[in-house]
């Protein structure tokens, strides 16, 4: 695969880290567990939607673009990341919220949402679950047209082909850095959400033909039509790359027993896996995705999902700053 065709920003120095989690991997008494250490990705707090917004903004800008409209939901990493991309190119950035949980939007909130208005955001759309967000970006699109201005929409998640490629970039980082560990990798477990990160991984597996399990746990959707969602995506990245083998749905695996009640509501097995990373090896998930994966990932282990001498690399896809938004769960500490 030839990545460097594409047009790319760079907002991270160099890799991030592959860690071992000695006291995680003990206290479960389970495989030996690594770390892809994607939180600590560049941008304002890092995370997994900088990878896809080094494409997504190379875009714009080869597009003449002065502002970029994104997408998701009241506490989004993604437009947090979105905007302090905007921030660094000297962009203007304007957001549309979903209420995904109705009236789960307050202005004064915590977390992501404060980091909204730090970083300035020009623009702040509201709108219930079930709205065509679609057609709300696009008509932001259209009333910056008429002052003379050009912006360019960025779908959430950052998730189409363009973005996918970040993730195809981060699995052939995966496999640079194992070889030089001298690491082999039996399982990859990701979070499974908007979808450019698993898709994108996947393909950039399967295109190196790396036969390395990848498992996705969905924060979201119900199995079946995540799959569907995984299946396009990763199809439309594989011929964005001109890869010679199709992606099929058997190579595709979701788990959406983490869920809970929906998506951002917290669970008990979220809270756990939360506090497990922090006092065993002080690091920060979140409570919306890496913290439900996490989840799913200490409850496959503890079903008897891996074997013991298996090596399995959670990739940590950032998120940390919604954890103040979700002080109150944490009552047992
Ligand atoms: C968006 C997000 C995900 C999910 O990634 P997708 O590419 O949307 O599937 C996982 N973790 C964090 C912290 C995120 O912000």
């Amino acid at each position: 695969m030839h990545l460097a065709r594409f047009p790319r920003r760079r907002y991270t120095h160099g890799f991030t880290p592959i860690e071992f989690m000695p006291q995680l991997s003990e206290y479960l008494a389970g495989p030996n567990l690594y770390i892809k250490r994607d939180d600590l990705l560049g941008l304002a707090a890092g995370g997994n939607k900088t990878r896809k917004l080094e494409f997504l903004v190379a875009d714009a800008l080869a597009q003449g673009a002065d502002s970029l409209i994104t997408v998701g939901a009241v506490q989004s990493n993604h437009c947090r990341l979105t905007l302090a991309a905007a921030v660094k190119e000297g962009l203007k950035c304007q957001l549309v919220l979903e209420e995904r949980v109705p009236n789960s939007y307050s202005k004064d909130a915590s977390g992501n949402n404060f980091l909204f208005r730090l970083l300035g955001a020009e623009k702040i759309a509201v709108f219930p679950s079930g709205t065509n967000l679609q057609a709300e970006m696009q008509k932001l699109a259209d009333e910056l047209a008429e002052q003379g201005r050009k912006a360019y929409l960025i779908p959430g998640g950052g998730s189409n082909k363009l973005g996918g490629l970040g993730y195809v970039s981060c699995a052939e980082e995966i496999l640079e850095q194992t070889f030089d560990l001298g690491l082999k990798l039996d399982n990859i477990i990701c979070s499974s959400g908007s979808g450019g990160t698993h898709s994108g991984l996947l393909t950039g597996l399967i295109g190196n033909n790396a036969n390395i399990t990848l498992t996705g746990i969905s924060t979201r959707a119900k199995s079946e039509p995540q799959i569907a969602k995984i299946h396009k995506l990763s199809n439309e990245i594989a011929n964005l790359l001109e890869l010679s083998t199709d992606i099929k749905e058997k190579d595709i695996i979701v788990y959406d027993d983490y869920v809970g009640d929906g998506y951002s509501l917290p669970t008990d097995s979220m809270i756990e896996a939360v506090t497990l990373f922090a006092q065993l090896e002080g690091i920060l998930l979140d409570p919306v995705y890496t913290g439900k994966t996490a989840a799913g990932l200490i409850d496959l282990l503890r079903k008897g999902h891996f074997k013991k001498d298996d090596n399995v690399l959670f990739v940590h896809t950032g998120g940390s700053p919604a954890l103040f938004a979700y002080q109150d769960y944490f009552t047992d500490l």
